[in-house]
């Protein structure tokens, strides 16, 4: 019987992943689209008894007058990285949070027992941050309702930079976060065969890193956008059918990500996303796989 396990970790974040290029792409992403996108993708999973790791920038799911009773932190964050924070504090403030603040979206999640992780309280890359920010921005988690209502263990760092300090994390009562696979040439030209990923390469690492596991980088589903547009869905949806069989075939975890705003930039993406998830709920069905979310497969990985 194989071992096999499907992870999907999502990227939650609306438009604090834009927050250095907020007026770019503010005509691109609103609620109502976001609305749309993640009720297509929890009715998915639901039906494919599909469970993942949804890792929330904490303000995107904190409301309005929640947030603002910290506005302290939040001028003090803006003073810090004028950059990073003044389209978008400037937006709240003026009450235009359209695409902004979601916190029904994270309830979603939590009502289908999905797992809520942490991609940053603000979303800030830490190649844009610094000890007192980081601080600052943990200070702010803490204090979020988020933070006392979910038990929050599992990070996707912001554009998958890791800090260099991870010890900081652990004391905030963090256990795990996603690794970070760094693409090149190979990488990209690599989504045009339907060979699988090289899971070999990526089988079950949990390096035990300054006190927080990392989970395995797995693999971004292929947004159709731009150049990443000329890789035909189909090659796509096949790729994965043979990871997913090689998986089961060899008793490895298969992990998957993307940001669910992905699906509104490129549509397309919604047909390649629900054929593999079909396919892995069939798989689930039969038995020979099984989901597991972040905090399951550290857990499953300290007992064995
Ligand atoms: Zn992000």
């Amino acid at each position: 019987m194989s071992n096999a396990t499907f992870t999907l970790s999502l990227d939650c974040e609306g438009m604090w992943g834009m927050a250095d290029n907020f007026h770019k792409f503010k005509n691109d992403i609103n609620s109502t689209l976001l609305n749309s996108a993640y009720d297509f993708l929890i009715n998915l999973l639901s039906k494919n008894q599909v469970h993942c790791t949804a890792a929330f920038v904490t303000a995107f799911g904190t409301n309005r007058d929640e947030l603002l009773t910290f506005n302290n932190i939040l001028n003090e964050l803006h003073k810090l990285c004028p950059a990073w924070y003044s389209s978008i504090i400037n937006e709240i403030y003026r009450n235009n949070t359209d695409g902004i603040l979601q916190p029904e979206l994270l309830r979603l999640f939590e009502l289908d027992n999905h797992e809520i992780g942490w991609h940053g309280t603000t979303h800030i890359p830490a190649n844009l941050s610094n000890s007192n920010i980081d601080l600052l921005e943990l200070e702010l988690f803490k204090n979020l309702t988020i933070s006392k209502k979910y038990k929050i263990e599992s990070i996707v760092f912001p554009r998958n930079i890791i800090p260099e300090n991870l010890n900081i994390y652990k004391k905030f009562g963090f256990s795990n976060y996603r690794g970070c696979l760094h693409s090149n040439i190979f990488y990209n030209l690599n989504q045009f065969s339907t060979n699988p990923y090289k899971l070999d390469l990526q089988e079950m690492r949990f390096l035990y890193k300054e006190s927080l596991y990392e989970i395995n980088s797995g693999h971004f589903l292929n947004w159709p956008s731009n150049l990443r547009s000329l890789v035909p869905i189909n090659i796509t949806v096949e790729k994965w059918k043979q990871t997913i069989n090689y998986a089961i075939e060899h008793s490895l975890n298969v992990h998957m990500w993307f940001h669910p705003h992905n699906l509104i930039t490129a549509p397309q993406m919604q047909i390649s996303f629900s054929n593999i998830i079909n396919y892995v709920g069939e798989k689930i069905k039969s038995g020979e796989l099984k989901s597991k979310k972040f905090g399951e497969l550290v857990r499953s990985q300290l007992n064995q």
